[in-house]
């Protein structure tokens, strides 16, 4: 079952994929993860995208396109994905769709994550993340056990350079005006699941998984 993870910054798309993923046993390919790891590494990807991403603005289509691709094509068809990031626009869109029917690796289901904007300003700052297993904590609804140490890899946590107030905001108003047309191009289409991600961590992924179970019986 390939799957593509919709919603705003801070909706908890990048928490409910690690779980998804290991319980359907896809592939999890994060935009924003292979954007943080190029830039830390200062790899030539990472040199070209990092005023991007530290700015809160979009990466170029054609490139983010290229780096998606280039990670399903390494996969085949014989492994499954989640794509937790990808599209962001329209035109990105557009692009997953051509190039799944040149490929045949199509997706089944798109997840909506549904959620006010002002609840997202709360979550993006209390927001933590694990450099090294990039594991996401948050402060609020879901500290680690031992105040700024990783649970699952003992690493010291860090808060992102783009989840301050400032650059927040500007990532809102990019959702707002490039990602969110993303929802009218599939919301009629077969596989589109909408979740209420203002709900509890486990009570989005248990309606989640039901939703994903029940499209991949079919
Ligand atoms: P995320 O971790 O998903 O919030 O992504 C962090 C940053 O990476 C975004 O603010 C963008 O700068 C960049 N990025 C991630 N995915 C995309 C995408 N599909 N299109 C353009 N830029 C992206």
């Amino acid at each position: 079952m390939n799957i593509v993870f919709l919603g705003p910054p801070g909706s908890g798309k990048g928490t409910q994929a690690k779980r998804i993923a290991a319980n359907f046993g896809l592939t999890h390919i994060s935009t924003g993860d292979v954007f943080r790891e190029a830039i830390g590494k200062k790899t030539e990807l990472g040199v070209e995208i990092k005023a991007y991403v530290d700015g809160g603005k979009l990466v170029p289509d054609d490139l983010v396109s290229r780096v998606v691709f280039e990670h399903l094509k390494k996969l085949g068809t014989t492994r499954a994905f989640l794509l937790d990031g990808y599209p962001r626009t329209v035109d990105q869109a557009h692009a997953l769709d051509a190039f799944g029917q040149r490929e045949r690796m199509s997706w089944d289901a798109v997840v909506f994550f549904d959620i006010a904007s002002e609840e997202l300003v709360k979550r993006l700052t209390a927001r933590r993340q694990c450099p090294k297993c990039n594991e996401v904590f948050n402060l609020v609804t879901r500290a680690p056990k031992k105040e700024g140490i990783c649970d699952k890899c003992g690493s010291s946590l860090m808060q992102r350079p783009d989840d301050t107030e400032e650059v927040i905001r500007k990532r809102l108003d990019v959702y707002e005006k490039q990602t969110a047309p993303v929802l009218d191009f599939y919301k009629s289409r077969a596989g589109f699941v909408r979740v209420n991600a203002k709900q509890d961590i486990d009570v989005v992924y248990s309606e989640m998984k039901d939703a994903l179970s029940a499209l991949s019986a079919r």
